[in-house]
């Protein structure tokens, strides 16, 4: 099987994070920091080094560094916890529902009002221009996503944390199709809220994600229990990350993340963006002389959304995985973006890449899309 569906989670994984996760489980799997043994010492010791790994490499701090099960779980502090009565958020029109239903939520208990900017690809001051027009003076929040899920646009992310900044926004970014992709330093990029997924491109297991803060914002808990400190305190400690962090964390997942990331530092961001857009440009070219067949984006560089004239996307992605190849076909949990680019009626097949997939197997995708354009796979 060739597997192109990364963006949902990458697969397969390197080496190195199936035996740190099996390491994890057969050595020292124990509650970390839960008691005074060396076993739990030894977990919450390697807890703590994947924190300042993941601190170091997005240029933030390891106290505020919190881990989450995922990306959405990341937002979803972002939000809740750091949204109060009568704020205004401002979002993009190519987020996922990671971030529209939150805020929807929101909106429907009242609580907050939120507008929804249109992204104009590759047009970087119409899209700060939809941004500010937006404005008001309760608005609190611009919340985007770095690239979108469904058509790979790359939104300017500088220019609107810049933005952000310069009127007293916090700048919150859903980093989940960028990080361990793109290059994203809270040193450079003024950002407040940063959300990864640890299963995408850092390469961990699925059930890992990060939040990491700057020290302009400190998100209220949204679930309180055992931290492993103050543990006499009958309320939640105020103090990051362990305010996050209630209940067991997902000690095997966070070995597993710790070495996903220092694989992505070794082969470097760089290389890795190059080995994805040279996949895609491949595709874009192959995929553009096949009649019948419409691509989405300008020339995004690290997935590409198609669809075959005539054919719902899912139809597609079924016949594409009855000749192996395992892509994502339909909607992609992105309301928003889905219409921003009027494929709500058929819906995309998504082709996304990662480190580990080569130019043969592109080709072998090319030449399936043919042969299904042309109706010889019914
Ligand atoms: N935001 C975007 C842009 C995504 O692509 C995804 C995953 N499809 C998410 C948020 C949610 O990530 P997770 O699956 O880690 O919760």
């Amino acid at each position: 099987m060739i597997y192109l569906d990364n963006a949902a989670t990458t697969f397969p994984k390197p080496d190195c994070v199936y035996r740190a996760v099996s390491e994890c489980l057969r050595c020292f799997g124990a509650n970390p920091g839960r008691a005074g043994h060396r076993l739990s010492a030894k977990a919450a010791e390697r807890v703590y080094e994947t924190r300042e790994e993941i601190a170091a490499f997005f240029g933030g701090s390891p106290e505020r560094t919190a881990f989450t099960l995922n990306c959405t779980h990341a937002i979803n502090f972002a939000l809740k916890g750091v949204l109060q009565k009568g704020d205004h958020v401002i979002i993009s029109s190519l987020e996922h529902n990671a971030v529209l239903r939150p805020l929807e939520a929101m909106k429907e208990a009242g609580v907050i009002t939120f507008d929804v900017a249109r992204v104009v690809p590759q047009n970087e001051k119409a899209t700060l221009e939809n941004v500010r027009a937006l404005l008001r003076p309760e608005t609190r929040l611009l919340f985007v996503t770095h690239v979108s899920n469904v058509f790979g646009t790359v939104l300017p992310v500088e220019q609107l944390a810049s933005f952000a900044r310069s009127r007293g926004l916090l700048f919150g970014l859903d980093a989940a199709q960028s990080a361990g992709v793109f290059d994203i330093s809270m040193e450079k990029l003024p950002v407040d809220l940063l959300c990864l997924p640890g299963h995408k491109g850092l390469f961990g297991p699925m059930g890992t994600g990060a939040l990491l803060l700057s020290d302009r914002v400190s998100p209220r808990p949204l679930i309180e229990g055992g931290t492993g400190s103050f543990s006499l305190q009958h309320r939640q400690p105020d103090v990051l990350p362990d305010a996050l962090e209630s209940g067991t964390l997902n000690l095997p997942g966070i070995c597993g993340l710790g070495a996903g990331l220092s694989f992505v530092r070794r082969v470097g961001t760089k290389a890795i963006l190059q080995h994805e857009t040279q996949l895609m440009r491949l595709l874009r070219e192959d995929l553009s002389v096949i009649p019948g067949v419409e691509r989405f984006g300008e020339a995004p560089e690290t997935l590409l959304s198609f669809r075959i004239a005539g054919q719902p996307a899912e139809q597609t992605g079924s016949l594409l995985d009855r000749m192996g190849v395992a892509v994502r076909a339909g909607y992609h949990c992105a309301a928003l973006a889905h219409t921003s680019f009027e494929t709500t009626d058929t819906g995309t097949v998504r082709v996304s890449p990662s480190l580990f997939n080569t130019k043969n197997q592109i080709k072998n995708l090319s030449f399936s899309v043919n042969q299904i354009a042309m109706g010889k796979v019914l």
